[in-house]
C-alpha cells in the first residue's frame, strides 16, 4: 500500500472529534464552492441567507435545503455541475431504475477520491495484490464496473474486467484464472452458482462485494453456503459517486460510511426531521470533496439506519444498516406497507424454496392485490402437487407472520423466474392492465 492509501486508511480509524472537525471544514468548502459555481445552490442558498462561513457546527447542517432527484431532472444533463467541462474526464449515468437516469461527472480529482473510497471498499474484504478480482458488474454508464474496476488495480490486484452476463464464460473464467474475489449483484451471484453447480466448490473466491439492489440476511447465507465466500454488503449511487460511499468490514453489522468523503443523516421522510439514532429513515448524504458534481444533502430515497456505536474492526466511522428498499418501492397492499425486501426475508427463511422471485401486482376493483412467485428446490418439484400446495401454504403463513400481508403464493419449479445480470427485477406491475381491461 502506498503512502496516500495507507494515510486515508488511517482516517478510517481516526477519533470522532478529528472526524468531525474534517467534516466540518469541508462542508464549509462545499458550500463556498456551489454557491459560486451552481445556479441552482447560488439561488437557493442565497434564498435561505446560507453562507459558508455561518456553518458553525455540523448540527448546523440540518437547517441547509436539499437536493433531490428532481433538481437532476430540472437541470438534465449538466445543470449540477460545479466544474467546466473542460475539467470533466468521465461521464456516467444511473441506471434509471426508477425513472430517467442521472447524469453524473467527473473531475481527474473526483477519478481519484472515487479509485480511493473503492481501493479502501476493498481493502475491508483484505483484497490486495494476490488476488484475482472478477468483476461481474456491468461496465458502461453504470457505475459499478469502472468503480470497482480501478480500485482493485489500485491495490495491484489481477482484474478480470467480465463485466455483466455471458454467465457460461463467467463461469469458465471464475475457475481458469482462479478468481478470489467475486464483485456483482447479490442476485447474479446466486445465478453464478447456479450455473456454476458443483463446481463451485472448486473455485477459489474467498470474499465478495455485493451491492447496487436491496437484499437479506438469508440471501447472505444462501450466497455465502453455494459459493463458500464471505459476502460483504456494499453501497452507493451515482449521484454521490457510484459505489464506494460505504461498506461492511469482515464484523458485518452495518456499512462504515466513508465518512471522510460523505456527510451521512437519517431524516424522516415525511417531516424531513433528523431521526433518533437507531430509527430507519431516509438516508441523506452531503459529498465532502467532490469538484465536478458536489452535493447537500442529497435526498438518497432509500431506507436504513445509523449505528454511531463502536465496531469491532476499530473503523469509528458510522455505520448504516442494510437498505430496506428505496421509499417510492414501497407497496401499499389492502392498507399494508411493504417492500419487497421484507417478503425476500419471510420467503428465505423457508428452506424449501429457493431465493428467486418475483411479486405480481393487480389491481381488482379498485384495491391492489400481490402474487409472489418464488421457486422451490428440485427435490420438492419432484415431489409432486400436493407437496407444492403445502410449501405455498406455509409461505404464505410466513409472509403472513413476518410482514403482516395477506398474499397469494405460486410456488413454481426451478430456474423459471427470469434472472438478470444487474439489478434483479422484483415486481412485474400489471395494475395499469387490469385497469385498461376493465375500462374498455
Ligand atoms: P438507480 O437509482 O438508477 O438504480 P444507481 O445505478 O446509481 O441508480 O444505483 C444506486 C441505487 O442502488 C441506490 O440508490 C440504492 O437504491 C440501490 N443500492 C445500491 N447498493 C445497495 C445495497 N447494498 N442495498 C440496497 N440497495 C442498494
Ligand atoms: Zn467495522
Amino acid at each position: 500500500m502506498n503512502d496516500a492509501l495507507a494515510t486515508a486508511v488511517a482516517v478510517e480509524r481516526a477519533p470522532r472529534a478529528r472526524v468531525e472537525q474534517l467534516q466540518l471544514e469541508r462542508v464549509r468548502r462545499v458550500i463556498a464552492l456551489i454557491s459560486e459555481r451552481v445556479p441552482l445552490y447560488r439561488e437557493r442558498l442565497g434564498r435561505a441567507g446560507v453562507r459558508a462561513e455561518d456553518v458553525r457546527s455540523l448540527a448546523d447542517l440540518r437547517g441547509l435545503p436539499f437536493t433531490t432527484k428532481a433538481d437532476f431532472r430540472d437541470t438534465y444533463p449538466f445543470g449540477m455541475l460545479a466544474a467546466p467541462l473542460e475539467d470533466v474526464v468521465r461521464i456516467h449515468a444511473s441506471s434509471g431504475t426508477t425513472g430517467k437516469p442521472t447524469v453524473v461527472a467527473y473531475t481527474r480529482r473526483d477519478l481519484d477520491v472515487w479509485t480511493e473510497v473503492m481501493a479502501r471498499t476493498l481493502l475491508a474484504g483484505g483484497v490486495g495484490r494476490a488476488d484475482v478480482v472478477h468483476n461481474a458488474y456491468g461496465y458502461g454508464l453504470f457505475t459499478g464496473g469502472l468503480g470497482f474496476h480501478y480500485g482493485a488495480e489500485r491495490l495491484g490486484a489481477a482484474v478480470v474486467p467480465i463485466s455483466g452476463g455471458l454467465t457460461e464464460r463467467q463461469i469458465t473464467a471464475l475457475r481458469d484464472f482462479g478468481a478470489t474475489v467475486l464483485c456483482c449483484t447479490p442476485s447474479y451471484s446466486l445465478h453464478l452458482a447456479e450455473e456454476a453447480g458443483l463446481t463451485s466448490k472448486d473455485l477459489k473466491l474467498r470474499v465478495g462485494f455485493f451491492g447496487a439492489e436491496p437484499w437479506t440476511e438469508g440471501m447472505r447465507q444462501a450466497i455465502e453456503s453455494r459459493l463458500h465466500l464471505m459476502a460483504l454488503n456494499i453501497y452507493g449511487l451515482s449521484e454521490v459517486i457510484g459505489p464506494g460511499v460505504s461498506v461492511e468490514c469482515p464484523e458485518r453489522r452495518g456499512m462504515h460510511v466513508a465518512e471522510d468523503h460523505f456527510l451521512p443523516e437519517i431524516v424522516d421522510p415525511v417531516t424531513l426531521q433528523p431521526t433518533p439514532p437507531g430509527l430507519t429513515g431516509e438516508l441523506v448524504l452531503t459529498t465532502l470533496t467532490k469538484e465536478a458534481l458536489p452535493l447537500l444533502r442529497y435526498r438518497t430515497r432509500d431506507l436504513t439506519a445509523l449505528d454511531p456505536g463502536p465496531c469491532a474492526c476499530g473503523r469509528t466511522f458510522v455505520r448504516i444498516g442494510r437498505i430496506v428498499g428505496r421509499s417510492d418501492d414501497m407497496l401499499i397492499i389492502r392498507g399494508v406497507n411493504v417492500y419487497p425486501s421484507q417478503i425476500e426475508h419471510a420467503l428465505t427463511q423457508i428452506p424449501d424454496l429457493e431465493p428467486h422471485y418475483l411479486l405480481v401486482l393487480r389491481r381488482e376493483r379498485a384495491l391492489d392485490t400481490i402474487e409472489v412467485r418464488v421457486e422451490c428446490r428440485a427435490e420438492t418439484a419432484a415431489a409432486g402437487e400436493a407437496a407444492l400446495g403445502a410449501l405455498a401454504t406455509r409461505a404464505q403463513r410466513r409472509i403472513l407472520e413476518v410482514v403482516g400481508l395477506t398474499a397469494e403464493v405460486a410456488v413454481v419449479p426451478p430456474k423459471t423466474i427470469e434472472r438478470s445480470v444487474g439489478k434483479a427485477k422484483r415486481i412485474l406491475d400489471l395494475r395499469a392492465e387490469g385497469e385498461g381491461a376493465r375500462n374498455s
